[in-house]
């Protein structure tokens, strides 16, 4: 018996098959080769030379057959019997193979009739196929010989594109009709291939069809794909491109198992799948990610320093704290340290110094809002299951960023508000929490994230709509806002050369004298920080750049003329000192999200039976206040207490003043009734900041650099603010400490008798 290997060939019962003389008689050794002789046919796994093989190298089922013809022309044909089990394979010396078997029986499952039928539809199929080809005649010749569906299979195993497994599949199948309808499959789709590439044949309507024709089709563009890539290695298809990329990004390995997984599905689902766009755009996502972890280097603080003072003026104390950050991280040799809150006024430079820190640190900056995020999901991502699912803010910004350690800011997180869907503050709160976040779940990821080397630095204006456990684990920094000199620095050396250069202004073509800075700042803006002014500065130079453009010889030399003609705004009406002062009317100072502002407490008595009005936009608090003060003027003039009683009392507070900073209206309140009720008049220059306790003492309060700098913006000449306050003068800036007076006072009475409402040696309040 001879035992021949084959390799990628369709092996079936009562088939002939053909094979080149030279290969069945070097099986056959020194045996040679008659006809008559008996024949095992078994499969190799793979495409391996006659010398390497091993009794692992094949499939345990094989087939028995005998030596029919072997003619001159160099072939020998085998008729193949019946399927056998091949064991106890050895492989001699002399490299002849020798193995026992049994007879593998198949499974009868098909009537003769249904046999006839599927036989007699493939030979017309094989007919029409022949038809379009020059070769028809001769075709004829084959099929008449063709008997059964597995002789079709065997005589057209050469021709057709299938795997050694597919082929081998089909021996190896017991039950007739399955394996029947394997070789259909085969069949039908090698004749669809044909048929498109010749184009001869107009598509047939029948469903089984359409369904071969589509796999024929996938085959062919399979195939063209893949001599496409190997002409253009760099177009290699997705799932290639994939296949590639999570290999080499250094996933850890849950992410590596998602990925393949997803990659699997989409290999199963092919492209026109609906699912397919979503599974394409996740493997996107993951494999865009850097999964590398990024060397910690070493940076240089002078340089840093040399950086920051670049990319931005003054802002001394917020360098100085960064830079000690750096330090830290440097000693410590990590790539985040505590996490800083900037809080301060729009404008201010929050967001852009964060992009310097990443410049200064030599790392990728990516900017991430959080502005009006009120789902958890907006932080956390959407899970997959959910049409339109998306990653969420904190990884799609990772992916922007291109790196695992990126200087992220996140702005605005005093602007997060809680909803159904869950609490953004919460999600947030495991993202900055080195505690957790080297595993950071992302739920569209489904897979963890290390963020530990991520710089987190959050900008807010206001820290009071922060959530307690937030702010916890933030370090805030403040943002005092510009003084009109600062301002004309940061005008006059960066947002006036940035503004030119956006327009395509060269610097000898145009001046901005420092005059016409300084009419823009005052004349133009009213904000604590330079956005307002920013965008003036660049509506000017738009402007301007018409004229350049009609007149390029002459330069433009801006003056503050030149702006008042030329701007393309309205000068801003301050809320400037008082035209006429009136009793009863005071000067205040209110805080505000935005920066300091002067406001007007402004009272009034009114027919009536001694009700308080309040109006404007007052909370609560300040509503205590109204009544603080009330009671304290009714102790303070005894005398006129009976006015409460005759009339309505009406205060009011223009609006602009934030309710939340009620309670440092208490001494302009309570100097603002002494003047109604004394009908002495307070000079509008003088304005005060401070609560009031019922026995009259003035208790401290917040944002004093703000508030003294609106001020000073305003005019005001003399300011009263708590004793207390004294140690924030600090954070006032000198110009503003030399053009306002400012007294400490600890009790109201003070106030009262430096405004000459009370006598120098009247009552002791
Ligand atoms: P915020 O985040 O505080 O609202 P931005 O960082 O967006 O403010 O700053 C607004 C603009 O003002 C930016 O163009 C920024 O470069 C500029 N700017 C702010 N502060 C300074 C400064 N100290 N020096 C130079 N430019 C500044």
């Amino acid at each position: 018996m001879i035992v021949v290997p084959v390799y990628n060939m369709i092996l079936a019962p009562n088939a002939n098959i053909y094979f080149s003389t030279p290969q069945v008689r070097r099986c056959a050794g020194d045996k040679g080769l008659a006809a008559g002789e008996r024949v095992v046919l078994i499969v190799t796994r793979d495409n391996e030379s006659y010398r390497d093989l091993t009794p692992e190298s094949f499939y345990p089922i094989g087939i028995s057959g005998e030596i029919t013809e072997i003619n001159n022309q160099g072939y020998v044909v085998i008729h193949t019997g019946y399927r056998v089990n091949v064991e106890n394979i050895e492989i001699g010396l002399d490299e002849s193979i020798r193995l026992s078997m049994s007879r593998r029986y198949d499974i009868d499952d098909m009537t003769k009739s249904v046999e006839a039928e599927k036989l007699e539809g493939m030979l017309d199929e094989m007919r029409k196929y022949a038809a379009g080809f020059e070769w028809a005649d001769s075709a004829e010749y084959w099929l008449r010989q063709i008997d059964s569906l597995e002789r079709a299979a065997c005589v057209m195993s050469p021709w057709m594109d299938i795997s050694n497994e597919e082929r081998y599949a089909i021996l190896a199948e017991d039950s007739r009709t399955r394996r029947a309808e394997l070789i259909e499959e085969a069949l039908y789709g090698f004749m669809e291939v044909g048929r498109i590439t010749n184009e001869a044949m107009s598509s047939q309507q029948e469903e089984h069809q359409k369904m071969y024709r589509e796999q024929a089709i996938k085959r062919q563009i399979e195939h063209l794909q893949k001599e496409l890539d190997e002409m253009h290695p760099e177009n290699v298809s997705d799932i290639q491109k994939f296949e590639q990329k999570i290999a080499t990004s250094g996933m850890n390995e849950t992410a590596r198992k998602e990925a393949e997984k997803v990659l699997n599905r989409l290999k199963q689902e092919g492209s026109q799948s609906p699912e397919s766009g979503m599974l394409y755009d996740y493997l996107d996502f993951v494999t865009g990610l850097s999964w590398k972890k990024e060397e910690a280097s070493h940076i240089d603080l002078e340089k840093a320093r040399k950086i920051l003072d670049e990319d931005h003026f003054g802002l001394n104390k917020v360098k100085d704290r960064i830079i000690q950050q750096i330090a830290v991280m440097n000693l410590r040799k990590e790539q985040s340290g505590s996490i800083l809150l900037f809080v301060g006024a729009p404008g201010t430079g929050k967001t852009s110094i964060g992009k310097s820190i990443a410049r200064a640190l030599g790392r990728e900056y990516v900017r991430v809002s959080l502005g009006g995020v009120h789902d958890e999901s907006d932080i956390r991502g959407h899970r997959r299951t959910y049409i339109g699912a998306m990653p969420g803010r904190i990884m799609d910004g990772i992916q922007k960023s291109g790196v695992s350690n990126p200087v992220m800011v996140l702005d605005e997180v005093d602007k997060l508000s809680a909803s159904y869907n869950g609490s953004p503050a919460s999600a947030l709160l495991e993202v900055l929490d080195p505690e957790q976040n080297n595993t950071f779940t992302d739920h569209y990821m489904n897979v963890p994230y290390d963020l530990s080397d991520v710089m987190f630095i959050c900008t807010a204006n206001t820290t009071d709509t922060i959530p307690e456990p937030l702010l916890n684990r933030m370090e805030v920094i403040q943002f005092t806002g510009y003084t009109p000199i600062e301002k004309l620095s940061i005008a006059r050396e960066h947002l006036v050369p940035k503004s030119m250069e956006a327009m395509g202004i060269a610097p000898s073509i145009m001046e901005v004298t420092d005059d016409a800075l300084r009419k823009i700042i005052s004349d133009y803006t009213m904000e604590a920080g330079v956005r307002g002014l920013r965008k003036r500065i660049d509506n000017l130079c738009r402007v301007l750049a018409v004229k350049i453009e009609t007149e390029p010889d002459r330069k433009v030399i801006v003056t503050p003329e030149v702006v008042d003609n030329e701007i393309d705004a309205r000068p801003i009406q301050h809320s400037r000192i008082l035209p006429e002062p009136k009793a009863g009317v005071v000067t205040g100072l209110a805080w505000t999200p935005v920066g300091g502002e002067i406001l007007y407490i402004e009272t009034m008595f009114t027919k009536g039976k001694g009700e308080t009005i309040i109006t404007g936009q007052l909370g609560d608090v300040m509503k205590e206040s109204a009544r603080i003060a009330v009671s304290l003027v009714k102790t303070l003039f005894p005398d006129k207490a009976q006015l409460f009683a005759e009339n309505d009392l009406h205060i009011h507070v223009p609006e602009g003043a934030v309710p939340k900073d009620g309670p440092s209206a208490g001494i302009a309140l309570t100097t603002a009734l002494s003047s109604l009720v004394t009908g002495h008049v307070v000079d509008p220059h003088i304005a005060m900041t401070g609560e009031v306790a019922l026995r009259g003492a003035v208790t401290p309060i917040g944002g004093l650099p703000e508030k003294l700098m609106a001020a000073e913006r305003a005019g005001i000449t003399k300011a009263f603010i708590p004793v207390e306050n004294e140690y924030d003068l600090k954070d006032v800036a000198d110009e503003v400490k030399e053009k306002i007076e400012i007294c400490t006072v600890s009790k109201v009475g003070e106030v009262l008798k430096a405004v000459g409402i009370l006598a120098a040696s009247g009552t002791a309040a």
